[in-house]
């Protein structure tokens, strides 16, 4: 008889998400993303962090003060990155998973990827005009969205 307490899909890659999470050096919000093919293939994972070759010591990871002393100029978003993480062609009909739900500018790099289904962990932005801008463009796109509900399983990993 097979093992009966394997995850499913969704805790699978949602899984991966909140792991990619932990490469993060944001000290406020650490965001993870996992995008997923038709058939259930990782095509990229990503996390939210600085440009290739801008330094995590040398640029700030602040949220409030002068604005280029904060990260909101420098941050590359998790689902961003994972989009650009990809080296293959072919993310039409694609789902992202992340912890976190996209910000307008990711939202825009997700629609015009292809991606057809996000899901998502978190939506504390809601109210932000950012994650509202989202929700229009992917209404109007018709990418479908919907949250992950966690499980309540806890897996320990020994690293
Ligand atoms: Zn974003």
């Amino acid at each position: 008889m097979k093992k009966q307490d394997y995850i499913k899909w969704d805790e699978y890659f949602m899984g991966i998400a909140l792991l990619s999470t932990e490469r993060s050096k944001d000290p406020s919000t650490s965001v993870g993303a996992c995008i997923v093919s038709e058939d259930n293939k990782i095509l990229s994972v990503g996390y939210n962090g600085m440009p290739i070759g801008c330094s995590d010591d040398d640029y700030p990871w602040d949220r409030e003060g002068n604005g280029l002393d904060t990260k909101y100029f420098y941050v590359c978003h998790a689902e961003l990155n994972a989009i650009l993480n990809y080296t293959g062609t072919h993310m039409k009909g694609a789902k992202i998973y992340t912890t976190l739900f996209p910000c307008n500018e990711c939202t825009k790099a997700i629609i015009q990827k292809g991606i057809t289904e996000i899901i998502y962990m978190c939506d504390k932005y809601a109210d932000t005009e950012s994650v509202i801008a989202a929700k229009r463009m992917l209404d109007s796109s018709g990418v479908k969205y919907r949250q992950y509900h966690p499980i309540g399983k806890d897996i320990v990993i020994s690293l």
